[in-house]
């Protein structure tokens, strides 16, 4: 029994962010544009820490300028809506990110809404996900769209092949529908209420786990030949590796689940260092729409 082929995540970011350094390039000296991301951090959430210094390195990486505001954990919605209000008249900004997720005294959908839908570089802005819905020119959610273009850089045409995502969120696993019915895929999404979740994961061609929760979809979940993408990022312990020490594992039993696909995406590696690399294309394409360009068209 041969092993799936292992989906390297981390190899095609690298040629994503690669493509965005040229467009960034082109926009800079055909068009005088240096795109800019503004990235909104409230508190001191340690994994949100993380995220916003890996975004605001890459920005700076592929040649754009990098605005990183910092709040406190109290401040009041109406502050960081003012910021937001700013960040959308700014010029120089071309992308805003707010990182989620939020304190309690703020409500998450508000401060979504605030952000201008032209400068979504996260794609959650209801405008967005409707355009998305409606095969408009959506914005759309940075991991969705890493989890596509692998797909399509693995499997070519798409049409008629059964998708399961499961996962029905709408940072993952809407807009992942939508994408895949763009596709013509036959999509179906699963959720904690749907029966008979192992038959429905071992109908699909193309399995996309969006759960978060470790290693829950199991090996012979998978059908002989799948595509399997794992979004999940869980981080469960590793008395092996010394007392204290963990490690991150995804949602689906990878090595059981190798030997059924005919590829899959490990985690780390997998789909991870695609949502970064998706926020930065995301940010070239609004730079270019705010500006009249076509972002597939930038020489
Ligand atoms: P949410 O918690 O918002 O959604 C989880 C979904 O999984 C829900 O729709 C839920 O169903 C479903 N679910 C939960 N338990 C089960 C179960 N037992 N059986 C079937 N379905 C179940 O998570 P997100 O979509 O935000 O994220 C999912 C995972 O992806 C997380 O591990 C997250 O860390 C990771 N992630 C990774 C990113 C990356 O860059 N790689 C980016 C974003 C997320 P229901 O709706 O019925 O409750």
């Amino acid at each position: 029994m041969s092993l799936g082929s292992i989906i390297d995540g981390k190899a095609f970011a690298l040629k994503v962010r690669e493509a965005v350094r040229q467009d960034v390039e082109i926009l800079k000296s055909n068009h005088k544009i240096t795109p800019g991301l503004a990235v909104v951090l409230l508190g001191e959430d340690p994994a949100s820490q993380v995220y916003v210094r890996s975004k605001g390195k890459a920005t700076i990486e592929a040649g754009m300028n990098s605005f990183e505001h910092k709040l406190g954990p109290l401040t009041p919605q109406e502050e960081l809506l003012t910021l937001v209000k700013k960040l959308n008249a700014d010029d120089a900004v071309h992308g805003i990110l707010v990182q989620l997720p939020l304190p309690e005294q703020i409500d998450e959908a508000t401060v979504l809404e605030t952000i201008s839908p032209e400068k979504d570089v996260d794609g959650f802005h209801v405008i967005n996900a409707g355009l998305l819905a409606t095969g408009g020119d959506a914005m759309v959610a940075c991991t969705p769209l890493g989890c596509l273009m692998m797909l399509q850089e693995t499997l070519g045409d798409m049409s008629g092949k059964k998708a399961v995502i499961v996962g029905r969120s709408n940072i993952v696993g809407k807009p992942m529908a939508q994408l895949l019915l763009g596709e013509n895929c036959t999509v179906t999404i699963a959720h904690s209420r749907t029966k008979n979740l192992a038959d429905e994961c071992r109908s699909a061609d193309i399995l996309v786990a969006a759960v978060g929760r470790p290693e829950m979809i199991k090996g012979d979940w998978i059908k002989p030949g799948a595509t399997v993408i794992d979004v999940g990022i869980n981080r469960i312990s590793a008395p092996q590796k010394g007392e204290g020490k963990t490690r991150l594992v995804g949602d689906v039993e990878f090595s059981e689940a190798q030997m059924n696909a005919s590829a899959i995406t490990p985690v780390p590696g997998g789909v991870g260092p695609m949502t970064i690399a998706c926020l930065l294309r995301n940010t070239i394409t609004a730079a270019a729409r705010i500006n009249g360009l076509d972002p597939k068209k930038l020489k």
